[in-house]
Order: structure tokens, then sequence, then C-alpha cells
């Protein structure tokens, strides 16, 4: 599913656009010039999918040279093992990410809770996948573009967003930080931090974006202050954002 010239959709589940497997998060294919990086990996099954999108999008999978994590729940991240491997890709994420997806941690991942409630089925495993780490502020060029690394935290230890600058403005990959319409995902997870949160998206609204790319649901091509200004003030009067899932 192309968004805009260079931004592919080519996973997204439930929660999305349905074009892979039920569970996986977004993800995102940027690519210029004969280069590309994936933003996300979703659950890891039936990834045979996310192959045929990529092919879909006249990107090569050779050029695919990085894949970068949000943050290290199983939606998003279980499926780097098997996409770094088919695509001959480096996975790249925070320290804390990385140490989560290196090890394997399928409790910190989310995966333990989320079988016993039924989120996950138990195919989804989070297997020990080798990570480089980068920090906030770290860059990639895909080709004649920036791609730019943001230090998140909040919704989940480590998290990180990504910048690039495109045609329109700038677009920012928010994962599971901030949704279109405001919206946002409070877990009952010890490294939820809602200050950290507040901050986060504050920092994500500075940058003036024009298009948000979530890690579920709607995408934002155009206008994003307008759907940035909603969760402002809510924080502003120190409430929360309306929440993603009701
Ligand atoms: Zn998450």
């Amino acid at each position: 599913m192309r968004l805009h010239p260079g931004i592919d959709v080519v996973g997204s589940g439930l929660l999305g656009f349905s074009i892979s497997h039920p569970e996986d998060s977004h993800v995102y294919l940027l690519h210029d010039g004969g280069q590309a990086v994936l933003i996300d990996s979703g659950c890891g099954l039936d990834q045979d999918l996310i192959l045929q999108h990529i092919d879909a999008a006249d990107v090569a999978r050779t050029a695919i040279s990085g894949i970068y994590l949000t943050h290290a729940h199983a939606d998003h991240s279980a499926g780097a093992l098997g996409l770094s491997r088919e695509l001959g890709a480096q996975v790249y994420a925070s320290a804390e990410v990385a140490a989560i997806v290196r090890s394997g941690d399928e409790a910190a991942a989310g995966l333990e809770a989320g079988r016993l409630s039924g989120a996950y089925p138990p195919e989804v495993r989070l297997l020990p996948t080798p990570v480089t780490e980068i920090v906030d502020d770290a860059t990639c060029e895909v080709g004649t573009l920036t791609f730019r690394a943001h230090r998140t935290s909040g919704h989940a230890d480590g998290h990180m967003c990504f910048s690039v600058r495109v045609g329109i403005g700038l677009a920012v990959f928010t994962g599971d930080l901030l949704f279109s319409r405001g919206r946002v995902a409070v877990l009952a997870t010890p490294d939820t931090d809602v200050s950290a949160l507040a901050n986060s998206i504050r920092s994500i609204a500075a940058l003036e974006p024009e298009l948000l790319l979530p890690g579920h649901g709607c995408v934002v091509m155009s206008g994003a202050a307008q759907h940035l200004r909603p969760a402002l003030a809510r924080l502003d009067g120190q409430e929360l954002p309306p929440p993603f899932m009701v």
C-alpha cells in the first residue's frame, strides 16, 4: 500500500489494514534511490505476506539494509529475526529494546501476558535476535533521505520514534507512542511511564510533523497538528489523552 512516494505499508494486522497477519503492527517500508529500510517487523507469522507487499512496492528485497524497531512488544519486534534473515538486513533498536530482543525475553515483550489473555496465539515467539543498538538522534541515509531516531519512552522501555523529511513535510513513525486523533496506549505494565509519555509526545509535537505514521490504526497524511492538538491540550490539563483501544 503506497502512502507517499517512498513510503509504503507492507504489513498491518487487525488494528490496521488487515494486509498481513492479524497480530502484526504496521510495518512500513521507507525507500529512495534503490535503498530501503523497514520500520517494525510484525509478529513473525505468515511473513510471506509482508515479503509479497515489499515485492509489490517494486523495491528489491536486497535494497533493504535495516529493520528499525520502535519498541520490543511482540507485535512490532517478533518478526525481526525472520525478516532480517530473509532480507539480509540488520536490526536496529535502542539499548533497552536491543536487550529484550537479543535475549528473546518474552515477558518483557508482553508475550507471556498476551498469551494468557488470548491476545497472542501460542505460535508467536520472540526468538533471540541479533540487534545493533542506536542512540537518540542517530541518523541513517536512505538514498537522499535522512532517517532519524528519537528516544520517546512512556509506552514501553526504550521506545523510539523515527522521522524523515519527505516532499510535503516531516513524517514521524510514532510506533505506539501516539495514534491518530491524539490517542495513546497506556498499559498496566511496569515500564509504562505516564510522565515520560507526556514529555515524549511534547517532543514529537515540537518537531512540527506533517505526517503521523503510527504503529496501528489510521495514518495521518497531512495536518498532523490537528491530531497532536487534542493530545497536547489534555496533557496541559494534567490529563491523559484518550485511549487508542476502548
Ligand atoms: Zn506496544
